[in-house]
């Protein structure tokens, strides 16, 4: 003997109930089958809409009733085309009924529990009548049973009391004699011992097929759902969620307890005694192996089983000096709300006792409110007690797992991660097993929170980073170049999945929530929509992705007025833009107390030297307790390009321009030559080291002619060039008298920063450096004389591109 169930959504279309068919033939043919069905999917919310609107006076309750009656004819003409007269007259004749009940509630205007079930029977009667009709068509013997006659309930509607005594002789009574190979029987449907149609609760077909699989002691308990198993989320809000191949009882409870709808969990109970497995499979997917939910000696090797959320609850917090101490003060709280029929999903209290803070089913709020306060009102008159304090739009989410109880530190493990990407968690309770940790957070965080958990417990580690870049000119475009290169490695090598989901330039934004292809982005980027930072911002704040990185590869100041924002929700920034770190001390350091307040990394390694490990490496000596003494560095890839280059064969307009045409300079070459970038190098080195210093405070003795500097555009600026050579040949002349080379030098020392032109003699360090390069010389206390030196090149789009590349991963590993 075999009992399946089919859930609405097996029997939703003509080629799902076709799957069903099958399945039933094949089982059929070495067992004697019973198939418990739902009504056709969405049809129990259509009856619920057509009677509400019926109970309101609105005539659409019509139409709704229309509608349910085409759906079902037209499943009927496509599943059977022979013959159909008859059965659709049947058909007919059933949907006359629910029309009659259908006006009648509109007639009185009224919609009792009573008549709710009355009502919401009709969906399981019409499927259940379509499958038998549909089986026999094709010669399969099948025989409608009528579940009324066999499931007893009392009169709690809309959610009734199964007597199962009663219930289980009269299913054993009727299966004993029962000849046919296949029995149909409509679930969630019953009878009162009065004989009222009752139903079991909204999901409750599992629970019938529970009770027959229960009373037959069968095999097994087949549910056949949508999905290939009990998943390790909600697979419709995870998308990495797998299915369980093994669970116990108690786990798979807790688990549907929690919000995993794929099961019932009343329907849990009939079979645990009897130990009577139940499968969970794929009615579209019969192959795939699903979940098998059994005795609590599977031994699996894992930390936590899943993860489920129940959304749309309200906390309702009572809180006042009155409580503490006095005896019967909850009993007092759980017996109204039981005598209301509230049925409460959480409880916590401190054992200050000051409080108590339970969770509530949104719509039971009113009542709860009302009954509380009415209960405590002597309490609340007299001020020993505040009136309840209400927060809605809530949901709980859990962690289930039966070995959780033998491990440390996975609640730790929990909330940092759920802390790190600012989920703000309302209340948390552990139940005593330890099977479940539950936390009640805002709804609007339950995706990122179920990701993000999804990934702390389930996925070995593998973690996802959600990038946002601004600026996809020529540095920006390296970074997605070297992103989409590298994607495969990380994700092999170092278990990170980069997904690039929002990107902009200064005329156009483009976003696509789940990872955008890197081979079309600029296609999309050119169709997107106007770009706006604030409306860049609100799209990244309102994703709300775990791992979040906003990404600044402009050289604009209104972008680097937008970190803190970003910092404030938690999503880290990384910035090549130098303006953030060099700006005023104040913002400066504001921008590092949101990064640590609000546990979002704030890394711009790029902003000194491009892609050399510079202030990692300065930040790494101070975290180990090193002390600067001084920096001494050549910081700038355009000067050293320059006055590599610039010769008495060779004029220094010409070699300006030609830094400037191979990328070296900033777009104004003047922040270059005036020594202000390499000022808000030293800066940043400055005050990476500890000091609090501002741009004022570093000495700038410039090179540059005062006709120079007073130039009002580039192109003025190049003609004062022309007209000054005799000057910058004198520079050169100068050092080449001493066999020396002209270098661009920044320093810092105990008497403050300062930048300026240096002649650096045969044997220096700086002497022999090529091209673009950089090299900072770290004199510390741990290295005193031979100083830590960092060196390579310092400019250009791969290597700035590579830098930026670097701060992203060294945010995924953290
Ligand atoms: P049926 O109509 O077959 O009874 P339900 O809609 O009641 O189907 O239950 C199946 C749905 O349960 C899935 O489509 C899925 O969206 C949802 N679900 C929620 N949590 C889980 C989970 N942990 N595993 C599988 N499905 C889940
Ligand atoms: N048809 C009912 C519902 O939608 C029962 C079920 O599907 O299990 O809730
Ligand atoms: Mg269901």
């Amino acid at each position: 003997m075999k009992v399946l169930k089919f859930g609405g959504t097996s029997v939703g279309s003509a080629s799902h109930i076709n799957n069903v068919i099958s399945i039933l033939e094949e089982k059929s043919k070495k067992d004697k089958v019973i198939c418990v069905v739902s009504a056709i999917g969405g049809v129990t919310d259509q009856l619920q809409q057509s009677g509400l609107l019926a109970q309101q006076g609105d005539p659409a309750y019509l139409e709704v009733a229309r509608a349910i009656e085409e759906k079902h004819l037209q499943l009927l003409t496509e599943l059977i085309n022979e013959n159909a007269a008859e059965i659709k007259a049947a058909l007919k004749e059933q949907f006359q009924h629910l029309k009659n009940l259908l006006n009648g509630i509109y007639l009185i205007r009224e919609l009792s529990p009573k008549t709710t079930d009355k009502l919401l029977s009709f969906g399981e009667q019409l499927s259940s009548f379509i499958a038998t009709e549909t089986l026999n068509a094709r010669d399969s013997n099948a025989v409608l049973k009528n579940a009324q006659e066999l499931i007893v309930t009392d009169d709690s509607f809309t959610k009734a009391q199964v007597l199962l005594r009663q219930t289980h002789s009269n299913i054993a009574a009727y299966f004993k004699n029962a000849p046919q190979q296949i029995t149909i029987l409509p679930g969630f449907i019953a009878r009162s011992f009065n004989g009222e149609a009752t139903t079991l609760g909204r999901g409750g077909s599992d629970y019938t097929a529970a009770l027959i699989a229960a009373a037959l002691n069968a095999k097994e308990l087949e549910i056949w759902t949508d999905v290939s198993g009990m998943f390790t989320a909600n697979p419709k809000l995870v998308k990495q969620a797998y299915p369980i191949k093994n669970i116990n009882y108690q786990e798979a409870m807790e688990l549907s307890h929690f919000g995993a709808k794929v099961l019932y969990p009343a329907s849990i109970q009939p079979v645990l005694e009897l130990k009577i497995p139940i499968l969970i499979k794929n009615t579209l997917r019969p192959d795939e192996s699903g979940t098998r939910i059994s005795t609590p000696d599977v031994k699996e090797d894992r930390n936590a089983t899943g993860i489920s959320n129940i959304d749309h609850i309200t906390l309702l917090t009572l809180q006042g000096s009155g409580m503490v101490g006095i005896p019967g003060f909850s009993k007092k709280l759980f017996g109204r709300l039981a005598q209301d029929r509230i049925n409460i999903i959480l409880i916590t209290q401190a054992s200050s006792e000051h409080s108590i803070c339970i969770a509530i089913d949104q719509k039971d709020v009113q009542k709860a409110e009302n009954g509380i306060n009415e209960t405590f009102a002597y309490e609340i008159e007299r001020n020993q007690l505040d009136s309840v304090l209400i927060e809605e739009n809530l949901a709980i989410i859990a962690l289930v797992g039966s070995r959780m109880k033998h491990l440390q530190g996975m609640s730790g493990k929990m909330f940092g991660a759920l802390g790190k990407n600012n989920i703000n968690i309302r209340a948390i309770a552990q139940g005593a097993s330890e099977m479940n940790i539950s936390a009640v957070i805002d709804q609007k965080d339950v995706k990122k929170a179920l990701n993000t958990l999804h990934e702390r417990f389930f996925e070995g580690d593998h973690k996802q980073v959600n990038l946002f870049i601004a600026g996809v000119g020529n540095v920006g475009e390296k970074l997605l170049v070297q992103i989409k290169q590298q994607r495969k490695y990380l994700k092999e090598h170092l278990k990170l999945n980069l997904r690039v989901i929002g990107v902009s330039n200064s005329k156009k934004m483009y976003f696509k929530s789940d990872g955008m292809d890197l081979k079309t982005w600029k296609e999309e980027l050119k169709n997107g929509e106007i770009a706006r930072l604030d409306g860049f911002r609100k799209k990244a704040i309102d994703l709300n992705l775990r791992n979040s990185v906003f990404v600044d590869v402009t050289a604009s100041a209104a972008v680097s007025k937008e970190y803190i924002y970003y910092l404030k929700e938690s999503i880290a920034v990384v910035a090549c833009n130098k303006i953030a770190c060099s700006a005023a001390l104040e913002d400066y350091q504001q921008l590092k107390s949101y990064a640590l307040k609000y546990n979002a990394p704030f890394l711009f390694e790029t902003n000194v030297g491009a892609g050399l490990p510079i202030i990692d490496t300065l930040q790494n000596l101070m975290a180990s307790g090193d002390k600067i003494v001084s920096i001494q560095a050549v910081l700038s890839g355009s000067l050293n390009f320059i006055f590599n280059n610039f010769t008495d064969q060779t004029k220094f307009h010409d070699v300006v321009q030609q830094a400037q045409e191979q990328g070296y300079t900033e777009p104004d070459p003047r922040i270059d030559l005036s020594g202000v970038d390499v000022a808000r190098k030293i800066l940043i080195l400055a005050r990476e080291s500890g000091l609090a210093m501002n741009l004022e405070d570093v000495k700038n003795k410039t090179f540059l002619t005062d006709n120079n500097n007073a130039s009002d555009t580039v192109a003025d600026f190049y003609s004062t060039l022309i007209e000054d050579e005799p000057h910058f040949q004198s520079l050169y002349a100068s050092a080449k008298a001493k066999n020396e080379q002209l270098k661009y030098v920044a320093t810092l020392t105990e008497n403050g920063a300062s930048v300026g032109l240096q002649e650096i003699p045969i044997g220096h360090p700086f002497y022999n450096l090529k091209g673009s390069d950089n090299i900072v010389m770290f004199f510390t206390a741990r290295y005193p004389e031979q100083p830590l030196l960092v060196k390579g090149a310092g400019a250009g789009a791969d290597v700035t591109a590579s830098g930026l590349f670097a701060d992203i991963i060294r945010i995924g590993n953290n």
